[in-house]
Parts: structure tokens; sequence; C-alpha cells
């Protein structure tokens, strides 16, 4: 199981460089990296004219340093998101389904229209190779100060999103688990990878202690997430993806990052092998 990292939280650190951000994610010992558009979404060079040559310049940095790019984070306009993404190699492109409120008592209507949300991006997908992921939200309510369920966060709920995504456009969307969204609003991580089963073929790793979305290192927080359980889960339904962080360190003291990088990695690594063992 490749043990991949998300560009996104980590950009900042190397003057938003992303070769420079790749090149400190591979010495840090990850096998592969999920590019997070948004981040660089609005910038000239990711713009209408010049985006195709971003794309190749940025695959062919990662086959040199053998950082695969396979799976992105879509920013902006979904449909320049998955050329991108199949240029850069990746399998899968999350665009996130909408958040509409409420959603409680709404879950119907809040189907509907992400069902309309989602379907122009599927001939792109078809056409570039490039599956797009959909990923379990969650929604605080400021007024209440506490967070609800929101589009996918029941598993059942996200797996009709699959099944009737896969029924209309075959081949053109997948699900991709944020582990982290789920254990915030209450719902096992490892029940909800049983339920999605072969529907699963990407992941978003990181840890909260369940009344907000921290965004942390696996196993730092208390009542977080039950890792050894999340990858028994992973093992039963023969997961083929990668194991994809993505963690935030928004304050963390830059002379900090190539340490905090390979201590991510290596308990990311911890974990990732559990996929392996019984296997022999
Ligand atoms: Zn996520």
């Amino acid at each position: 199981m490749k043990v991949a990292i998300n560009s996104g939280a980590f950009l900042k650190f190397y003057n938003n460089d992303m070769i420079e951000a790749m090149n400190a994610f591979k010495a840090a010992g990850f096998d592969a990296m999920d590019f997070s558009i948004m981040t660089v979404a609005g910038r000239p060079e990711w713009d209408e004219d010049h985006y195709e040559d971003s794309a190749k310049r940025l695959r062919e940095h990662a086959e040199k340093i053998g950082l695969p790019i396979t799976q992105t984070h879509s920013g902006g306009d979904g449909n320049r998101s998955l050329k991108i993404s199949a240029l850069c190699g990746a399998e899968q492109c999350v665009i996130h389904p909408r958040i509409l409120q409420p959603h409680l008592g709404r879950e119907e209507i809040n189907f509907q229209k992400n069902m309309e949300f989602y379907s122009p991006f599927a001939e792109t997908a078809l056409a570039v190779g490039c599956k797009v992921g959909v990923e379990n939200m969650f929604k605080w309510e400021w007024e209440h100060e506490i967070i609800q369920h929101s589009s996918c966060s029941r598993p059942e709920e996200f797996c009709r999103y699959i099944d009737a995504l896969e029924e209309k456009f075959p081949g053109a969307f997948t699900a991709v688990l944020d582990v982290g969204h789920v254990h915030v609003v209450q719902v096992d991580p490892a029940d909800c990878i049983r339920k999605l089963g072969k529907r699963l073929s990407g992941l978003h790793i990181h840890d909260n202690c369940g009344y907000n979305d921290h965004h942390a290192i696996p196993g730092v927080c208390k009542a977080g997430i039950n890792f050894p359980a999340m990858m028994q889960a992973l093992k039963e339904i023969d997961f083929k993806g990668d194991f994809t962080l993505e963690v935030s360190h928004p304050n963390q003291a830059p002379a900090l990052i190539p340490a905090t990088l390979e201590f991510i990695q290596t308990v990311s690594r911890h974990y990732a092998n559990m996929m392996e063992v019984d296997k022999q």
C-alpha cells in the first residue's frame, strides 16, 4: 500500500513552489502525492492557456523523482481539474458534493441537486480517463455550534450517490472516503468502509477528537479514530488504493516541517503496513 501526502497544507512552507514541495515529500519517504489543485488554481500558469504545460512539467518531475501523482483535489473549475489530473497521471480527482442547507429532512432534494451538479463532469472524466471522486462531507451549524450531517456523511447515502452515478455514467465516478469527516459526525470509519466495499478507491486520512475537523496526524487525538480497526476493514474489502494523508500543520515552525513530514510518513507507514500482515 502506497503512502501518499496531500500537497495542500505544506505548499506554503516551500514558497508555494510545487517542485520544492515534491522534493521534500520524497525526502521524507512518501511514495506518492495527492495534488491539491485548489492551492494553485488562481495562478496564471494554471489558467486555460497554460495548464497543459504546467501539468506536464509536474508529471515529468514526479516521474523523475519517483513520486507519482495518484490522486488530486479539484480547484475551482471541475472539468479543467479533471483534465489537469489526467495529464498529471492521477486516477481520480476529488470534487466535493455541494453542501446544501439544511440537510436533515431534505436529503432527497439535496440528492437530486447533487446528481445535477455532478452530471456535467461525467463526459470529461470518461474522455480523459480520470474518475470523479465523490467525498463525504459534514456541515458546521454556526447557530448551534455543532457539526451536522451533510452530503454523503451517512454510509447508506454515500453508497446511494455512487450507485446512482455509476448507473447513469458507468466508470466515471468513485468514492473517496474522508475518514476524519465521518468520525466527526459520529460514524465509524470501519463501518463506512465495509458498507462502501468495492465502491471505494481513495482515502483522505487524518484524525480528530470527534467534535471538530482538526486534520491531525493519526493517533494524536483523545477519542480519535481507531486506525487498526479501520485498516482491518480496508483489508476485508481488499482495498487497492493508497493511504493518502490529508493532515494540516498551519502553525508549525518552518524549520520543523522536514521532521514533521518524516514523522507523518513513519506513522502512516505503520498503519499502511497493517494491510500486508497475514497476506503471506
Ligand atoms: Zn478530505
